[in-house]
Parts: C-alpha cells; sequence; structure tokens
C-alpha cells in the first residue's frame, strides 16, 4: 500500500453509488466501474452509511489506505443547490422524506470525517470531459453537451465549474434555440418536460426522438419498420439504425446534431471557449458515426468569424464513469487549494 495522499470520486445515483479513487499525479487508480448499492429509498441515514461502506471497497480496490483520501468529492442528480443541500421539493431519484432540503455535502463530511465537495451530477461529467483535454490544472473554457434519457453537461470557464447562485447553472437543455432555423423541420412546436418550447433538451434527447422527432419523421416514412413498433422502444433503435445508414433514423440525428449546432454558436458568442465537447449515449458509436455527427454540428451552425469556426469540438469518452471521475478531479482542486495534494 503507498502512503501517498489520493482523493475519491463518489457518484451517487438513486439506485447504485460509483466510485474511483485519484492520485495527485492525475491518474486515476480505477479502471471501469466500482459499484455499490445506494439504498437511496431508505433514506439518507441508510444511504450515506452504504456510501462509507463503499469507500472502503474502493479504496482497497485502488490499493490505498483509506486514510489517505484527504478529500472525496460527490456528484448526485439534482435539484439541488450549488452547496449539494437538495431540493426541499424532492427529487426523483431520491423519494424518501428525509431526503427533502437534505444537506448532503455536509451529512457525507460528517459521516466520513473528511471535506467533501458537491457537483451534481451533470456538471461533473463536464469538468472530466474537460479534465481529459486540458487536465487538472488549467484556465480552459469549454462547454459540454451530454446527450442522453435528457440533455445534460456543463460549464467550465476559466477551469472552475459554473455552479450558479441556486446550483442551477450549467441547465444546458432548457436553453432557447431557434428551432425554427433547421432545415427539414418544419411545422413542429417540441416541448420539453420543463414546459418550454424549442429549448436544446426538445429536440436533441431520447426523449426528444420518442416525444418529437421520431412521429414527425415517420409521417414522411409511414412504411418505416420503426412506425409498427411502440414509440419509447422504437426511439431507443434510432441511433443503432442511423449508424447503419438508415435515411430516416439518419434525418433524425441530422436534426439533432443541427440543434447542436445552433446551440454550440450561441456558446461560441458568449464564451468564446477553448473547446467544445459532446458526449452520452446518442454518440456512444463507431468513430465514421462521430465524424459525420460532428460535421454535421459545424454544417447546422450560422455563419461564423473564422476564429469562431476554428474552435474544436470533441467527442467525450468513458460515459459510465464520467460522474466519479469529475467529483474526483473537484476533489483533487480542494485537495490542492488546501495544501493536501
Ligand atoms: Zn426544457
Amino acid at each position: 500500500m503507498s502512503n501517498k495522499p489520493v482523493v475519491a470520486g463518489v457518484d451517487l445515483g438513486g439506485t447504485a453509488i460509483n466510485y474511483t479513487i485519484l492520485n495527485s499525479e492525475e491518474q486515476f487508480l480505477i479502471e471501469g466501474l466500482c459499484e455499490h448499492p445506494a439504498r437511496s429509498k431508505e433514506g439518507p441515514e441508510i444511504c450515506l452509511g452504504q456510501i462509507a461502506d463503499g469507500l472502503a471497497i474502493a479504496v482497497e480496490r485502488a490499493g490505498v489506505a483509506l486514510a489517505d483520501v484527504t478529500v472525496v468529492g460527490l456528484d448526485t442528480p439534482g435539484p439541488a443547490s450549488a452547496a449539494g443541500v437538495l431540493s426541499a421539493r424532492g427529487s426523483t431519484n431520491f423519494v424518501h422524506a428525509d431526503w427533502a432540503g437534505f444537506d448532503m455535502r455536509e451529512g457525507l463530511a460528517r459521516k466520513l470525517g473528511k471535506p467533501v465537495t458537491y457537483l451534481n451530477d451533470g456538471n461533473a461529467g463536464a469538468l472530466w470531459g474537460h479534465f481529459t483535454i486540458f487536465g487538472g490544472q488549467n484556465e480552459a473554457t469549454s462547454i459540454s453537451a451530454v446527450i442522453g434519457t435528457g440533455l445534460g453537461g456543463g460549464v467550465i470557464v476559466g477551469g472552475e465549474v459554473v455552479k450558479g447562485r441556486s446550483g442551477f447553472g450549467g441547465e444546458l437543455g432548457h436553453v432557447l434555440i431557434p428551432y425554427q432555423d433547421i432545415a427539414g423541420f418544419t411545422g413542429v412546436q417540441p416541448r420539453c418536460n420543463c414546459g418550454r418550447t424549442g429549448d436544446l433538451e426538445s429536440v436533441c434527447s431520447l426523449t426528444a426522438i420518442a416525444n418529437t422527432l421520431l412521429p414527425y419523421f415517420l409521417r414522411q416514412f409511414p412504411s418505416h419498420e420503426l412506425a409498427a413498433m411502440e414509440i419509447a422502444q422504437a426511439a431507443k433503435k434510432v441511433r443503432g439504425l442511423a449508424e447503419r445508414g438508415d435515411p430516416m433514423c439518419k434525418e433524425i440525428f441530422r436534426v439533432q446534431a443541427h440543434a447542436l449546432g445552433l446551440f454550440f454558436d450561441e456558446m461560441i458568442n458568449t464564451f468564446d471557449p477553448d473547446a467544445l465537447i459532446v458526449g452520452g449515449g446518442a454518440i456512444e458509436t463507431d468513430k465514421a458515426f462521430q465524424d459525420w455527427f460532428v460535421s454535421e454540428i459545424r454544417a447546422g451552425m450560422p455563419g461564423q468569424r473564422e476564429e469562431q469556426a476554428g474552435i474544436p469540438i470533441h467527442i467525450m469518452p468513458n460515459g459510465d464513469t464520467a460522474g466519479s471521475r469529475g467529483a474526483a478531479i473537484e476533489a483533487l482542486k480542494l485537495a490542492r487549494h488546501s495544501g493536501l495534494a
């Protein structure tokens, strides 16, 4: 066992906790997933015990001692404040009554007797994507969009996560885009679960495929094989079919890429970032499809200055571990600021 200081990343989801360990040389000591049951339905007390139990397993797997963990980085789904206090109105992932208004960061710090940092899962994923390009010590700015059931991600400015006043910084999915400008996508009112019409998530997410894109394009391709299927099931088939060249499913992904292009153009004019990053299940595909998707993102952008058109678009790696790794990177920052790493 080494006695060098390390930090831990703890990604708490509704059903599972995933761990990683990161050392001062910015090396992750756990490859892939290291999971433990979250038992979040049984409330915070049981769940915090689960986090502590799983952490003991994780440090053993990483070959370090628990005492060498100087800071623990926690990330969870929201809604939660920037400091890690869950919304008093509850959260779909934390349904037990005791979770309402619960201070996750403080509760875990007390349970473990160690300093704890907090990020929501979207921002943790964004910090991981940023790290894969710029490392852990930088002043770079990046915008990450992660396409899953919804549209998550985050904004890193000057190397720091933009958490915002109430923890809602980087809620990129609910930024309105001029979707009417997307070619071949007319007469549509894309609605989002948040109540907005025409935000990024309403056009660019698995939910958008099921609610809006697939019904829209099936009217143009009425004899398509997906027309006979239940819509939620059919939506999950779109990516695979698009990757194999199915014309309708490629159109659905082209529209999503153009929506991202419009959104990234807004971000380019707001932040002039060093990098744009795309991640999520939607583009966990072969390289050729990823390259095509990125080229369609560019094609969907309005005309830009030469300096703007040169901003690189990256694909984010390692989807499953993004949350725990991003949380660990945030913990490493605190460790460095406090002289613990
Ligand atoms: Zn929305």
